[in-house]
């Protein structure tokens, strides 16, 4: 069955079990901001499916048109492109808060653009929460831990972040944002949902994004030396996508306003990641060691007790099987585009 055929009920609106039958004015309005992103893309398919009128809204910084062309033919799908450090006017019921470059060649690209769309971005989505009292949910990040001295991290965390680094306009653009959300659910009465994602990966990764698992896998279908930045213990804990878009729909649908962590919980040195890439798609390929970039994070695991105690999700998908998942949609794609910093 294919988009706007098998909606299940939100848990706000049961009634809606026969989304086709219902007029359009009685679906839910969900706004997906960075929607033709690579998680922005997975989120609005899922929504499109459950039967959600949905408006994406992107400037398409990082984000394509390609991401999106297959939900284009379906009448409950919508597209505007738009910054949102500009205020914009819509009506909507629910506002998931994903544009923002992600990656950090891109982040560190623009840093002031960065800092901008955190904050004003954040600020301008959340005015637009509180002008159609929609519920508003943030994509945050497991960089506001920061280089993390608490290991498992755990939302109680405060994260020992460096204000004035590289990786900055993220993280503090991030934890900014954060603060946005909560005072404007203190102030105005918002209602407001905070993620903290973790590393996560999937088909339409940006080949050219620069993030470990795109590179890698990038690297090792074209028979090119995967580069492991230092020695390579560093640790990362990688979530397949849908997991996270669960995830993300969990903590908007549910009673909770934050913050949780969005995460799979199962750790692996950057060494053990390149060996199992080269495992599952391309044994020959070799591995190189690459100078690391500043103030890259050490370790990161996410504790995920609170979101799998109080909303009882937990991610489902092994980092073997996730990889699998992914190699033929970049074997597409890599006929076409050229990954140009990956490799
Ligand atoms: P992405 O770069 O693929 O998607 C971001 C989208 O936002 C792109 O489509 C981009 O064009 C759009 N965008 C950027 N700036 C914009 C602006 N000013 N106005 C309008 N649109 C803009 O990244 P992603 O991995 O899909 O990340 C989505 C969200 O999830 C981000 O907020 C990111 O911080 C968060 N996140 C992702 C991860 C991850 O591992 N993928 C981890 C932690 C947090
Ligand atoms: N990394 C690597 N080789 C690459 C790209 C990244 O070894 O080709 C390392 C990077 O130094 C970091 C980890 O992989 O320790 C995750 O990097 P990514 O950019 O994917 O995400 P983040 O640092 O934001 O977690």
């Amino acid at each position: 069955s294919g988009p706007g055929s098998n909606g299940t009920p939100l848990q706000t609106r049961p009634s809606q079990t026969k989304i086709k039958a219902k007029p359009r004015i009685e679906r839910n309005r969900c706004l997906v901001t960075g929607g033709a992103g690579f998680v922005g893309s997975h989120l609005c398919t899922y929504l499109v499916e459950r039967g959600d009128h949905v408006i994406c809204l992107d400037n398409l910084f990082t984000g394509s048109k390609q991401n999106i062309a297959h939900l284009l033919q379906y009448e409950n799908f919508e597209v505007i492109r738009h910054d949102v450090v500009n205020p914009i006017l819509l009506e909507v019921d629910q506002i998931f808060h994903l544009a923002c470059p992600a990656s950090p060649i891109h982040y560190k690209y623009n840093p002031i653009k960065t800092l901008k769309t955190s904050f004003l971005g954040t600020m301008n989505m959340l005015g637009l929460a509180k002008r159609t009292r929609a519920r508003f949910l943030l994509t945050s990040t497991s960089e506001v831990y920061g280089d993390p001295l608490e290991h498992p991290q755990t939302e109680s965390y405060w994260g020992n972040v460096n204000p004035i680094g590289e990786r900055s306009c993220y993280d503090e653009g991030k934890r900014v944002a954060e603060t946005l959300a909560f005072d404007y659910q203190r102030e105005h009465g918002i209602e407001v949902r905070v993620v903290r994602i973790f590393n996560t990966y999937g088909p339409r990764m940006a080949l050219d994004d620069g993030r470990v698992v795109s590179n890698f896998l990038a690297q090792a279908l074209e028979g090119h030396p995967l580069t492991i930045y230092g020695e390579g213990n560093q640790t990362r804990s990688f979530q397949y996508v849908s997991d996270l878009i669960k995830g993300l729909v969990t903590v908007m649908d549910g009673p909770e306003t934050g913050p949780f962590n969005v995460g799979n919980p199962t750790e692996f040195t950057m060494l053990e990641l390149a060996k199992l890439v080269k495992e599952v798609a391309n044994p020959d390929a070799e591995i190189v060691f690459q100078e690391n970039t500043a103030d890259d994070p050490a370790k990161r695991k996410p504790d995920i007790s609170k979101i799998k105690n109080t909303l009882g999700w937990e991610p489902k998908i092994a980092l073997r099987d996730g990889l699998l998942l992914m190699i033929d949609d970049f074997k597409e794609r890599l006929k076409h585009e050229r990954p140009v910093n990956a490799l």
